[in-house]
């Protein structure tokens, strides 16, 4: 079934790289695992996929424990301060850097082993309660002042659209996350130059490229539904 269904994904994400005139190479599909066992992942490996994304630190640590090929951990999820000193090491990206005292965190946790880490900016660009994130308004200030945390480099910005049955609804806040980039970058704050966004899920990905994601986060659309009850059972 997950053969089956990157095969799809594969399909479909191609289609909109040539719908929207760009390259293929210039999307990375996120594989997320989060709630799967570490069979799932080893199909999907078997597939080709080495890039995967989980939002809790402590599933993360787990898996890495037992998959040890060389793989790229991306962390999507909301991330606690405390939890940071966890992840030096174990990813490759942390997509959801919205606020001061958590990006310090990460400065400090990466410093202490000579490392340093690509960011993403979370934007809540619908401005939905019950998401995590920055205003766009608050997102340029932001910047500036996380810019000269060394061991960070601030690489674009990631937003988690409304969950909707209609994907072509969120478009507007694909275009607004890029053209939120585009306004950023032409700030020209020492040290950041952003060339990438984190947008589209299993439900809106395709619209999302057409509006310039580099990464997409897919995980029911790979893995099939997640069971949050059963899954507290994964090792
Ligand atoms: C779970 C999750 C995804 C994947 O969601 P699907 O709808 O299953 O594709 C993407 N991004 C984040 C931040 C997530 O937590």
């Amino acid at each position: 079934m997950i053969r089956q269904n990157l095969e799809t994904v594969e399909e479909n994400i191609q289609k909109a790289c040539e719908r929207a005139g760009r390259n293929r190479e210039d999307v990375t599909l996120i594989a997320v695992s989060k709630t799967k066992p570490v069979s799932d992942i080893r199909q999907a490996m078997e597939c080709g996929i080495t890039v995967f994304g989980e939002n809790k630190v402590q599933e993360i640590r787990d898996k890495t424990e037992e998959i040890t090929e060389p793989l790229s951990w991306h962390m999507i999820g909301h991330l606690q301060a405390n939890k940071v000193k966890y992840l030096p090491g174990k990813v490759c990206m942390i997509h959801s850097v919205d606020n001061v005292k958590l990006a310090e965190e990460i400065e400090k946790q990466f410093a202490r082993h000579d490392m340093k880490i690509d960011v993403l900016i979370e934007v809540n660009v619908a401005g939905e309660e019950s998401k995590f994130g920055l205003s766009p308004k608050e997102a340029s200030d932001f910047v500036k002042e996380i810019a000269p945390l060394s061991h960070l480099n601030i690489r674009g910005l990631m937003t988690i659209a409304p969950y909707t049955d209609n994907a072509e609804s969120n478009r507007v806040y694909f275009k607004a996350l890029r053209e939120l980039k585009e306004s950023i970058n032409g700030m020209n704050i020492p040290g950041v130059r952003m060339d990438t966004l984190s947008m589209g899920m299993t439900g809106d990905y395709e619209i999302a490229i057409e509006e310039g994601a580099t990464f997409v986060r897919v995980g029911t659309g790979i893995f099939g539904e997640r069971n949050y009850a059963a899954a507290q059972n994964i090792k």
